[in-house]
């Protein structure tokens, strides 16, 4: 499915520019066309489900509202192929997701799936400004995660040199990225700042390097977590979201023109709803995103509850692109901390340690019971060179951070200063909350 690359601006200008009503009406009849395979598939759990669904009583994504949700333990229940519309011998790619809690999810892609995945992707890439003439280093982990090949064929797709590097051997990485001339990178944000301080401390200056755009995703970054990398690495971050229920990476995409990244609608319908009630928000509330993707063959989903928290934005935005745009992941319906009875989201501390001058962008949230039986939250986070070389400003610097902390947060952190590279660097997804309180707590 070669397709030449659109001036170097679209990947697809057809589909990534369509009008809004054409595009309404294309998502509401491929939903409609993705019910009546759903219900004609023999699968008990569609019988059930949508016993009650016509079709043809579908007429504009408004209507999707009236549809049951679909939820990850929907796919654990099915463990692992149960929900495949394809029969074995068309499937032709299985990946997974890590599965920290419980038994993994399980995705199942035939041929046609792959190159539907690799071209919403490449709009992606393309946004960035990747053409033929790249040399792209995909240091994503490549394995039962969508991320490594995900990238690795959408990148293959618009005619870059793909480096497959994977995730790890951060110094080999550094090197290849210099001697391979890499103009392109893709990897989790946590993962782009460990490889920009390795090139710093083997004293390599990435801003002289032809390396000019990060394809970062798969884990939630800052504003100002973005400026930090761009910064260190001398590069422009283009933002990718997706996750392996929807196909994976290549769900929605920066465009680098405006906030927030772009969803590639003619493919994925996107909805925003209230986590609790379930019933849909007004755009620009934050709420629950929840998409459907009816043109995948193997496994297709109608209005899958992701747990990621966004705003949609629905303003034209100068790109161009038509569709709507997601704004960051703001949070995780299930990674919210209540924290003696005060919400806490990670995001929230990360902006704010971005914002004290003499730390680094490495830091922990560790939370633990005190001995009055209070929820305990302890930041550590990494003081600056140096900070850590003067020691008469620590007290200054621990100060500083609990006031931001307390104004952020309405809420008093223990704040730990650690040396310099003292907290465990990421080479995929960071683990940023450690949570130590004891059961009854919880
Ligand atoms: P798992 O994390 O369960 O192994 P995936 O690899 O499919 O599964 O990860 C999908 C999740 O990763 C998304 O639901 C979202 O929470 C997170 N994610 C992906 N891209 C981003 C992003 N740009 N910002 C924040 N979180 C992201
Ligand atoms: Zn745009």
């Amino acid at each position: 499915m070669v397709r030449p690359v659109d001036t170097g601006t679209f990947w697809d200008r057809a589909a990534e520019t369509m009008p809004r009503e054409d595009l309404v009406q294309l998502q509401t009849s491929r939903i409609r066309a993705c019910l009546q395979r759903l219900k004609s598939s023999g699968i008990h759990y569609y019988d059930r489900r949508l016993s009650d669904v016509e079709p043809e009583q579908l007429n504009s994504t408004d209507d999707l509202r009236r549809l049951p949700f679909m939820t990850k333990d929907d796919l654990r229940e099915h463990y692992p192929f149960g929900l495949f519309l394809a029969p074995q011998e068309r499937i032709v790619r299985i990946h997974a997701s890590s599965g920290s809690t419980g038994k993994p999810t399980v995705v199942g892609y035939t041929r046609a799936d792959l190159e539907l995945w690799a071209d919403t992707l490449a709009r992606g890439l393309v946004a960035g400004g990747v053409s033929e003439k790249d040399t792209f280093q995909n240091a994503y982990g490549h394995g039962l995660f969508t991320g490594g090949l995900g990238f690795h064929d959408a990148a293959s797709l618009v005619g870059a040199a793909v480096v497959p590097t994977s995730a790890g051997h951060t110094a080999r990485q550094v090197m290849l990225m210099r001697d391979f001339g890499t103009t392109a990178l893709g990897c989790t944000p946590s993962y782009a700042l460990h490889v920009a301080e390795v090139a710093a401390a083997e004293g390599l200056d990435l801003h002289s390097l032809p390396i000019r755009a990060a394809f970062l995703g798969a884990e939630p970054m800052t504003e100002r977590m973005e400026q930090e990398i761009e910064d260190r690495m001398g590069v422009a971050v283009y933002e990718q979201y997706g996750l392996s229920e929807i196909i994976g990476p290549g769900v929605a995409s920066a465009c680098g023109k405006s906030e927030g990244m772009h969803v590639w609608e003619d493919r994925f319908v996107p909805e925003v709803v209230d986590p609790e009630s379930g019933e849909r928000l007004p755009d620009g509330e934050v709420g629950e995103l929840v998409l459907s993707a009816p043109t995948k063959e193997a496994f297709p989903v109608i209005r899958y509850r992701t747990r990621d928290l966004v705003r949609l934005i629905r303003e034209p935005c100068p790109c161009g692109r038509t569709s709507a745009r997601i704004s960051k992941i703001l949070g995780r319906t299930d990674d919210m901390l209540i924290v003696r009875g005060v919400n806490v989201f990670p995001s929230q501390i990360e902006h704010a340690l971005l914002g004290v001058e003499g730390l680094e962008p490495h830091y922990q949230i560790v939370l633990g019971t005190r001995a009055d039986r209070q929820d305990e939250l302890r930041v550590r986070v990494e003081m600056s060179q140096r900070v850590a070389a003067a020691s008469n400003l620590r007290a200054d610097l621990e100060a500083r951070v609990v006031e931001t902390l307390r104004n952020v947060l309405d809420l008093t952190a223990a704040v730990e200063l650690t040396s310099p590279n003292t907290i465990p660097r990421s080479e995929g997804k960071a683990i940023r909350v450690l949570d130590q309180r004891t059961r009854q707590e919880r």
